[in-house]
């Protein structure tokens, strides 16, 4: 069932998507070659606490820890652990947050140092194919529109893959609610898009084949080409006017460029 959510409800659930944005932009600020993934974890997790919020992830079905960081050829669901950051990983970060009773989820792919341009093209075409399937976030849509959008920029503009298995979903009271948002399918089809659903798009997209496979430790998605992968997602109220996008990457972005000050003080690095 889907759950529609009142005026007042998109105001706390709007502080819970944007304090998911400011734990992005702690990372952005901080993350460097040499850290590893633990310490990442460590101070986003600080953070949410420190923000009187809980991290949705930890102890989610079993999942060991605050955050799922995914490296390279990761697709998502990667856990932390003292695997250290060096130059030209890439980084897709994944953060959930509780707070007043809902949950904020939002995931960036983050480039350590220089990397390649094939790489680079990765994280903006999956970037622009979020904001594409955004666009289509409207009152009277379907679903399928948004997940046309992405598939078409992504799959039959770019030939990456799309991952399959992996899908956006509804957000609020619970992580994963109803509706499923694939990032593939036919215009026109599947639910309609109606004011008050708050969806998480989020492009789960493979330089190479779509197809995934499973690590041994229960958790982390691999593409099975082994060829790295991106994941962004915003969570997205629907109006009957334009989308409005809960989450935030302005401060992540102004963090990337080197243009932002840490008011928070940390102690896990
Ligand atoms: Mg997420
Ligand atoms: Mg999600």
């Amino acid at each position: 069932m889907i759950k529609l959510k009142t005026k007042e409800e998109i105001v706390i659930m709007r502080e819970s998507c944007l304090l998911v944005g400011k734990a992005h932009a702690v990372i952005a600020a901080l993350l460097k070659p040499g850290m590893t993934t633990q310490q990442v974890n460590d101070l986003v997790e600080e953070f949410i606490l420190d923000n009187k919020a809980i991290p949705s992830f930890k102890n989610y079905h079993g999942f060991p820890a605050a955050t799922c960081i995914s490296m390279n050829e990761a697709v998502v669901h990667g856990f932390p652990g003292t695997h250290e950051l060096k130059e030209g990983d890439i980084i897709s970060l994944d953060i959930g947050v509780l707070k007043n009773g809902f949950h904020g989820d939002s995931a960036y792919t983050y480039a350590l140092g220089d990397v390649s341009e094939e790489i680079k093209r990765l994280l903006r075409v999956t970037k622009e194919s979020l904001y594409l399937g955004i666009d289509k976030a409207r009152q009277g849509n379907r679903i399928g529109d948004i997940a046309y959008a992405i598939q078409e920029h992504t799959e039959k503009k770019h030939g990456y893959g799309v991952v399959r298995e992996l899908v956006g979903h509804g957000l609020g009271r619970e992580l994963h609610e109803d509706p499923q948002v694939p990032n593939y399918g036919k215009k026109g089809s599947g639910p309609k898009l109606k004011e008050g659903m708050v969806l998480a798009i989020e492009p789960m997209i493979n330089m190479g084949v779509k197809e995934v496979s499973h690590l041994s430790d229960g958790w982390t998605v691999l593409t099975k080409d082994r060829k790295p992968s991106a994941h962004f997602e915003h969570d997205v109220h629907i109006t009957n006017g334009d989308p409005d996008i809960l989450s935030s990457f302005e401060e992540i972005e102004l963090a990337e460029k080197g243009n932002i000050n840490l008011s928070w003080s940390y102690h896990n690095v």
